[in-house]
């Protein structure tokens, strides 16, 4: 049924709901706004961009944004390597996990040809120059303060200062070529982060002495799930300001996820029952929308019925997840039309990130059915 699904291509979330009819979620890509996405950032970003592939690894999204321009990609498992290289044979692949098997080092090397490698300890750095050899560039994962991200990515990973200065060092004095990588942490609110954390690399750069082959300030990029949130254009002008006034004459790169692809996609799931105001749906906390209870997100629903949008008075629902525990629940409430019940759809919009990629299968609950949606937007704006 799924595969068969994935062939299909849509001209609206509308169009799904006419011909599949589908008591099961499906997730819905629009490639439009994957394309368009990616020519914001690759025109905007003053350097090279990657996109961060744990963020949604489909292949729909992959191809929309090489066809938007992206031919970089941030890759931490031999999964997603394989992934990427088997879509896009021309992508050039980073390794940019700071704690690799030796078996993935190996595969990554040998077979996939990958010449970047994150490390953050000199253990990591031996690792990979016993298996990748010398000729490679070692990218030096710093620790970043704690900013107003969502989610923060350097109290697990990242070196302090002086420890980078050290692997730096070591890295260049080995023959291998040298590069600095951030990251802020997701769905960053702050542009000014950046800044803070591009002085901190320039300062360890400059007290290493190293030639760096680029300066990685890594993803973060926030997609607007509230209308306060600074747009792109405010983090490239921090970041191209912090570039000069830092002299900083080598290459940039980031490595966004979620800038990329939150809008760009949306989760249509169906209303199995109503109980008073709750409303259990096919779709949860184990499947696509794991993010919308652990980030805080509040995405835009709208209620869908066979013969179109569900209209009149709104009221609030908490909405319950399909697995057989109470914790599939969503913790806040979404307004909602009141005449809402079962057999109408629920939209969830920009689900593109952290969504289909997340989904554990707990229970046998699974959004397996993907499809396309060739020509439109996604319907939510942002
Ligand atoms: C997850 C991740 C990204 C992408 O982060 P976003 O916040 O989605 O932009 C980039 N780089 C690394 C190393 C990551 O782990």
């Amino acid at each position: 049924m799924s595969s068969a699904a994935r062939e299909l291509r849509f001209a609206s979330v509308a169009d799904v709901i006419a011909r599949l009819n589908p008591s099961y979620p499906v997730f819905c890509v629009f490639p439009d706004v994957l394309r368009a996405r990616a020519r914001e950032f690759v025109d905007g970003f003053p350097g090279t961009v990657l996109y961060a592939v744990k963020c949604n690894p489909h292949p729909y999204v992959l191809k929309a944004l090489w066809e938007g321009g992206v031919r970089h990609f941030d890759t931490a498992s031999i999964f997603e390597i394989a992934k990427v290289t088997e879509q896009l044979p021309e992508a050039h692949c980073y390794f940019n996990h700071p704690v690799k098997g030796r078996g993935a080092l190996e595969a990554a090397s040998d077979v996939y040809g990958l010449k970047d490698y994150v490390v953050d300890t000199f253990s990591e750095l031996d690792k990979v120059t016993e298996i990748a050899g010398t000729d490679i560039t070692v990218e030096v994962r710093i620790a970043t303060p704690k900013g107003s991200a969502v989610y923060d990515l350097s109290s697990k990973f990242g070196a302090a200062p002086d420890e980078a200065v050290a692997l730096l060092t070591e890295a260049s004095r080995r023959g291998c070529r040298t590069a600095i990588a951030f990251h802020v942490g997701s769905q960053c609110l702050d542009p000014d982060a950046y800044r803070v954390a591009m002085e901190m690399s320039a300062d360890v750069a400059a007290r290493a002495g190293v030639k760096l082959e680029y300066l990685d300030v890594g993803g973060g990029f926030p997609a607007v799930y509230k209308k306060e949130t600074p747009p792109l254009s405010a983090y490239f002008d921090v970041i191209r300001a912090a570039y000069e006034r830092l002299g900083l004459d080598i290459p940039l790169f980031a490595e966004p996820g979620r800038a990329l692809v939150a809008d760009a996609c949306s989760v249509l799931t169906q209303v199995h029952l109503r109980k008073g105001d709750s409303l259990y749906i096919n779709d949860g906390i184990y499947g696509c929308l794991s993010e919308v209870r652990d980030g805080d997100l509040d995405p835009p629903v709208r209620a869908i019925s066979k013969t179109g949008p569900v209209e009149g008075p709104m009221q609030s629902f908490r909405i319950f997840g399909p697995t057989c525990d109470s914790l599939d629940v969503l913790k806040q409430t979404f307004d909602l039309p009141e005449s809402i019940g079962e057999g109408d759809w629920i939209e969830f919009g920009l689900m593109g990130a952290y969504s289909i990629g997340m989904q554990t299968g707990f229970n046998g609950f699974v959004t397996d059915t993907i499809v396309r949606i060739d020509g439109a937007q996604s319907g939510f704006g942002s």
